[in-house]
């Protein structure tokens, strides 16, 4: 992996670019928020590129596949994440494959499905997790965080996407992740976790 510790903070100081294999212009904004005091100057480039297929069998494995593909194509150091929702009772379902749960890419019809499943079962503990992985020409790294709490009965609040209107997380004061703000979600996520381990340990090379 490049350092952009000792002698990487100049590379950084003038500005390194690094692509993020997603075509999600809202997750390189949230990672922009989250990677831009960790590693200053460093430019995030959204991956335009095709997607590869992830057939790993956990998140870490799919987060390099990804990773991977966008350092092979283009050259430049590479983010990719991969991420879901795991719970208890389910066995860890739905897991690598939240994002269509439901047969369909709908955020609804995946909560939907999750919450009859789950039915009235007492025990409702639950993470979401996201795995981030960074490939450069020196080789590659991936590291997990994970964010814990409860599946709420019913969804609540407006904001956010995907599972946060039913996810309760425990340091959230009871609140759905879909009634926290951006900035309080991104200071709490998985997604922040993940990124944070990932970045300190690029910076430390
Ligand atoms: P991907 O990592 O972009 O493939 O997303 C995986 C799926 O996990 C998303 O489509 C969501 O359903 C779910 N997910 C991941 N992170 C979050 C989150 O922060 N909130 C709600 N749902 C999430």
């Amino acid at each position: 992996m490049t350092s952009l510790g000792s002698t990487g903070i100049d590379a950084v100081g003038g500005g390194l670019q690094v692509v993020v294999a997603t075509r999600n212009p809202h997750k390189v904004e949230e990672l922009g928020r989250i990677l831009a005091p960790l590693l200053p100057g460093v430019e995030l480039l959204p991956d335009s590129g095709p997607e590869p297929v992830e057939d790993g069998d956990t998140f870490e494995a799919n987060a390099l596949i990804k990773a991977r593909a966008a350092h092979e194509r283009t050259g430049l150091p590479a983010l990719a994440d991969d991420s879901g929702i795991e719970v208890d009772a389910l066995d860890g379902e739905p897991g690598i494959h939240s994002a269509r749960y439901a047969g369909t890419r709908v955020d609804r019809d995946n909560l939907e499905l999750l919450l009859t499943n789950l039915g009235d079962r007492a025990d409702r503990g639950a993470r979401f997790v996201c795995a981030a992985a960074w490939v450069d020409g020196d080789g590659e790294t991936v590291v997990r965080g994970e964010w814990s709490g409860e599946i709420a009965d019913a969804p609540r609040g407006a904001g956010g996407f995907g599972y946060d209107p039913i996810f309760l997380p425990h340091d959230a004061g009871g609140r759905a992740a879909a009634e926290l703000s951006p900035e309080e979600k991104d200071a709490l996520s998985h997604r922040r976790i993940a990124f944070t381990a990932l970045a300190e340990r690029i910076a430390r090379g």
